[in-house]
């Protein structure tokens, strides 16, 4: 078999790798021929390093040697919540790294950051594919929960890059899984509800023929099925306390245990009302011996399945949709066998969830999908957007969002800011991820210095701020001093050394900016000079059957509709005068050009395909 392009999903408690090959999908299989491959990395004796099933083993006699869920520890910073409550969760011990605020991961006398653990998988699962497709994958597309920040996706990226793959694209989990799904038929519009391990994501897709048009994500990282499992060895533990008055938290190795029971527990009560739980000699002497119903499961879980169907409101709210406005609903994630979960979201949703896809693996096979597409060229085309809004801090602490959430991807938004002080000569704009007004409260992702300002009055200099989001989300930013011609282009760091921080908070008012009133992007008002439309267009597409061009802007959605091959009006969103789309109507003047099936979101094509729109020769 000639090299493909493997497909993974490494996921935060098994991976799934699958190729596709002439339309055909290979799942990847682990020694004991499972496709799902425990994502455990075990230290075993001189340090040997096992993954997978052998880890899982393994780690049940050395429980403070075994990682297991790092994903939910991948580019984040120590004193992130997150990671503080993971601390308290977890056998093994997360401490702070030496020079910067990051996270590693102590097993025995060795520690690693989250993503050299991630590379392990990563490299087990090079190595069975070698021996299953008969060629060393070099290629790969990865996926991401959706929610997934920037840190997150950057050290994602590190882990496959430590394991030698080329990741062609990270793909969000819910696309992927959506690619899997049939693409003929009418327009539809899908909600992904993905509820794994230790992430819970939710999309809503409209797909039309071979595009997938992600119309909102939301989601949240540290919800999913060890949550579920946690709440059941609460619950196991508070029961064996008042039988034996022993504290089973001190006790790493009986609590290995039970969280494996817990987990064992739930998966029977997915179709069992009762289920006996039975650990001999759990401390000393003392057993655990009891019945767990699923009365009981319900009862302490249900406020995390309703928190993730809340989470679902809101991003049918983002997205202007109502649920009687969906055609499909699909399921995705382990945990979503749990037949509550199922039945919460189905009365949502209003609808019965599809049963065409399997939960484990259709992330992985919706990858594989990508991947030979990229290989090959054509196929779908992804219009995803991005989960978080981006900014940089201005003066006050304030927050200047550049790019808001859910806007669709890729996408670049630039923006003119001035000095605000008198002799200013340093511009210092730390890039910001969230949606807090108050700069300190979002996520730090970098800062950019702009040192040499002429430092005349203030609001004289401008200073031009990039910020571009790729198609797999990654962010790069860029500034220029308009006088000057200075430009740098951001260093995304992950973790900030805690020192310069504190530096960071007096240097950072003083050299910070006031944006210019007016100078908005082109991409938020209009009107529009023709050059400045072609920017924001980030994709066309026609369908004279339909008889639409669908236009998409970074802001906004829009159709040109069609009679007899001429224009006739256009359908958008925003109806205001300044709307890309009915500029574009305006410039065409009746200069349609397009062929049948046209779809683009190159934009060397769509300036092509704009030329011929506006008669421009
Ligand atoms: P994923 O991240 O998609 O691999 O999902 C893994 C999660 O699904 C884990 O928390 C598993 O415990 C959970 N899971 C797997 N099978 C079942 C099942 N039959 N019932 C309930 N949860 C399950």
């Amino acid at each position: 078999m000639e090299s493909a392009v493997l497909g993974i999903d490494l996921g935060t408690t098994n991976c799934v790798a699958a190729v596709s090959v002439n339309e055909k999908t290979i799942l990847l299989t682990d020694k004991q021929g499972q496709e799902l491959f425990p994502s455990t990395v075990t230290l075993g004796e001189n340090d040997t390093v096992w993954t997978g099933r052998e880890a899982v083993a393994l780690g049940a006699a050395v429980p403070g040697k075994t990682a297991y869920a790092v994903k939910r520890l991948i580019g984040r910073n120590y004193g992130d919540p997150v990671v503080q409550k993971a601390r308290s969760m977890y056998p093994y011990e997360i401490i702070q790294g030496e020079k910067s605020d990051g996270v590693r991961i102590k097993l025995g006398s060795q520690s690693f950051a989250p993503e050299e653990i991630s590379a392990m998988l990563l490299r087990d699962i090079k190595k069975m594919a070698v021996e299953q497709l008969g060629f060393t994958p070099t290629d790969a597309v990865v996926t991401v929960p959706a929610y997934f920040n920037h840190s997150q996706r950057e050290a994602t990226l590190q882990a496959a890059k430590l394991a030698d793959f080329n990741v062609l694209r990270l793909l969000n989990e819910p696309t992927a899984a959506a690619l899997r799904l049939d693409s003929v038929g009418e327009e539809r519009v899908v909600a992904v509800y993905d509820f794994g391990g230790g992430t819970f994501d939710i999309s809503l897709i409209r797909i039309q023929g071979t595009v997938y048009e992600v119309l909102a994500t939301d989601g949240d990282t540290f919800l999913g099925g060890d949550d579920i499992d946690g709440l059941i060895c609460d619950e196991l533990s508070r029961i064996f306390e008042q039988d034996t008055g022993i504290k089973l938290r001190n006790f790493p190795l009986s609590w290995h245990r039970l969280r494996d029971v817990a987990e064992k527990t739930k998966m029977e009560l997915s179709h069992a009302d009762q289920c006996a739980v039975f650990l001999p000699r759990l401390v000393g002497d003392e057993s655990l011996a009891t019945d767990f119903s699923l009365a009981r499961l319900e009862e302490i879980t249900r406020p995390l399945i309703e928190r993730s169907v809340r989470i679902c409101g809101r991003a049918l709210e983002e997205a202007g949709l109502h649920t009687t406005e969906l055609d499909q609903v699909v399921l995705v994630g382990g945990q979503s066998r749990m037949p509550l979960l199922r039945q919460l979201v189905e009365e949502f949703f209003g609808m019965a969830a599809a049963t065409e896809v399997n939960p484990d693996t259709v992330v992985a096979e919706g990858a594989a999908r990508e991947g030979a597409m990229l290989r090959g060229g054509g196929g779908a085309l992804l219009l995803d957007v991005t989960p978080i809004t981006l900014g940089i801090n201005i003066a006050g602490n304030r927050l200047y969002p550049l790019i808001p959430r859910n806007t669709k991807i890729p996408v670049r938004r630039e923006h003119v800011f001035t000095t605000q002080r008198d002799g200013q000569t340093q511009a210092r704009m730390t890039v910001l991820q969230g949606d807090h007004p108050q700069a300190s409260e979002n996520i730090r992702l970098g800062e950019i210095v702009l040192g040499n300002l002429r430092g005349d009055e203030r609001f004289q200099s401008k200073i031009q701020v990039a910020f571009e989001i790729d198609a797999s989300g990654m962010l790069h930013v860029k500034a220029m001093d308009e006088d000057s011609g200075e430009e740098k282009e951001i260093v995304i760091r992950n973790s900030f050394d805690s020192d310069q921080d504190i530096q960071d908070g007096v240097l950072e008012e003083q050299a910070s900016l006031e944006p210019v009133e007016g100078a908005a992007n082109p991409a938020i008002s209009g009107p529009f000079r023709e050059t400045e439309l072609v920017d924001v267009l980030c994709f066309l597409h026609a369908n004279r059957k339909s008889g639409r061009i669908m236009v998409h802007t970074s802001d906004q959605n829009g159709s040109l509709v069609m009679a007899d091959g001429e224009i006739t009006h256009a359908e958008c969103a925003d109806s205001s005068g300044t709307d890309a789309v009915q500029e574009l109507l305006r410039l065409n003047q009746g200069h349609f050009a397009f062929h049948e099936g046209f779809s683009t979101s190159d934009p060397a094509e769509i300036k092509l395909a704009f030329n011929s729109l506006i008669g421009a020769p």
